[in-house]
């Protein structure tokens, strides 16, 4: 059997949707990966390619990094699922947690961010006894129907109802109510004019869904008077930001504790984890039964496998200098790519967080979503398909964040830079 890129890709379209588990995986060229090492990925005509989509961010310390492959053998030889009671991984994980989480009195696990936020919300309306949620324009928090919707909207559907894709039950989507990002007056106005009525406001600190348009401090300071004052539950979804930033989260950065929060992606190298943490007199609703009691179930909440790699991930990034490094790499990528648009007079500019980066298509500021609509999006398009067709693994979608790991390193960014520098200026109209 042909084992090419284009053979691959003709047997993966005849049976899964589209060729691909996800319309967010695609990328534009026939590429069919069969190994990861690194910052590196290899396709199955033997190209090697850099990747900077980092597994949607899950992957931090690079693919298959030792100390996680050497944790999840030895525990895969000791344990599999057992379904039942505590075992010594969750506690040491809980633990973990705990420790370096400001908001965490205590955590439960499941498999995926969309679980953790989903769990959140369902926890904030049984606590509250109330129906509303506030998320706010461009915020992704997972595929789930209390939050599908008013992600990437077009100009005419921003503030309305603007579901990602058909199927939504709308009865369950009716009670989210989508605000401006960075804009505390109009949380304000809408939980002065309805009190009693918001179980939650959920927010991405850094909205990495909308590139990186990062919080006003201010802003998230007024959320939590304000949440406080209506009775109101503050998640955090740190999906993205959790042990990208910090150990213990944006929260962590910024000084401002949610009474939930959640996490999932580079805490666990790529497993399957997502994390839901919090306030205690929240949290133990998740352990009772009958009367007020929150169920949080899932056959895989917690595996072993995923928790020894989320007890490797977190070993290696508690080593001293690691985040200053990645830090740095990501400063040293936007300064770049600042003095490559700035040289070729190009109306682009860097941005990022951290080792989070990207390229905006237009210029000024980026403070909420509708900012964005100024993006020249066909010039975004064209600029990651011609470095995609290039092997650097960019998601060939508008907008998208881009991410490095700790396998990534100087020259690597240069080399990067020089490409970027080229496929910009033969772009150029
Ligand atoms: N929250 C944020 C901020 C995200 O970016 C994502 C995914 O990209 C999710 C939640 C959903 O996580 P998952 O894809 O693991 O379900």
């Amino acid at each position: 059997m042909e084992t090419d890129n284009a053979a691959l890709t003709a047997r993966a379209r005849a049976v899964m949707p589209g060729g691909l588990l996800s319309p967010s995986r695609q990328l534009a060229h026939p590429y069919v990966f069969v190994r990861a090492a690194g910052p590196y990925l290899y396709d199955a005509d033997g190209n090697e390619h850099v990747d900077y989509h980092c597994g949607f961010g899950a992957n931090m310390l690079g693919h298959c990094a030792a100390a996680v492959r050497d944790r999840v053998t030895a525990v895969s030889e000791r344990i599999d699922l057992i379904g039942a009671a505590a075992l010594d991984l969750e506690i040491e994980a809980a633990e973990t947690l705990v420790r370096l989480i400001p908001c965490a009195d205590q955590v439960a696990f499941c498999s995926s961010g969309s679980e953790a936020t989903y769990h959140a919300l369902r926890l904030a309306r049984a606590a509250t006894g109330r129906r509303t949620v506030i998320k706010f324009q461009g915020g992704y928090h997972g595929w789930h129907d209390y939050v599908a919707m008013n992600v990437q909207s077009p100009a005419d559907r921003i503030g309305q109802y603007d579901p990602v894709c058909d199927g939504i039950l709308l009865d369950a989507a009716r009670h989210t109510v989508v605000l401006p990002y960075n804009d505390a007056q109009a949380a304000e106005d809408y939980l002065s004019a309805h009190p009693g009525e918001v179980a939650a406001v959920i927010i991405e600190p850094i909205a990495h869904n909308m590139g990186s348009v990062i919080a006003h401090d201010a802003f998230l300071r007024d959320l939590r008077r304000l949440t406080a004052d209506h009775g109101t539950v503050l998640i955090f979804d740190e999906v993205i930001t959790g042990f990208r930033h910090a150990l213990g989260g944006y929260q962590s950065i910024v000084g401002v504790t949610p009474d939930l929060a959640t996490f999932g992606k580079a805490v666990a190298s790529g497993h399957p984890v997502g994390i839901l943490a919090g306030r205690a007199d929240l949290m133990e609703r998740l352990g009772r039964t009958g009367e007020g009691a929150v169920f949080m179930g899932g056959t895989f909440n917690g595996t072993p496998p995923s928790l020894a790699a989320l007890l490797a991930t977190i070993g290696e990034l508690e080593r001293p200098g690691t985040y200053g490094r990645l830090f740095a790499l990501g400063d040293r990528m936007r300064t770049g790519l600042s003095a490559i648009v700035e040289r070729l007079g190009i109306p682009a500019q860097s941005a990022g967080y951290g080792s989070v980066w990207l390229l905006y298509f237009f210029q000024g500021a980026f403070e909420r979503y509708e900012d964005l609509l100024r993006n020249d999006n066909a010039a975004d398009l064209a600029f990651r398909r011609r470095l995609v067709e290039q092997r650097f693994i960019f998601q060939p979608l508008p907008l998208k964040r881009l991410y490095l790991s700790t396998a990534h390193d100087e020259a690597l960014i240069d080399r990067t830079l020089d490409a970027i520098a080229e496929t910009l200026h033969a772009l150029r109209p």
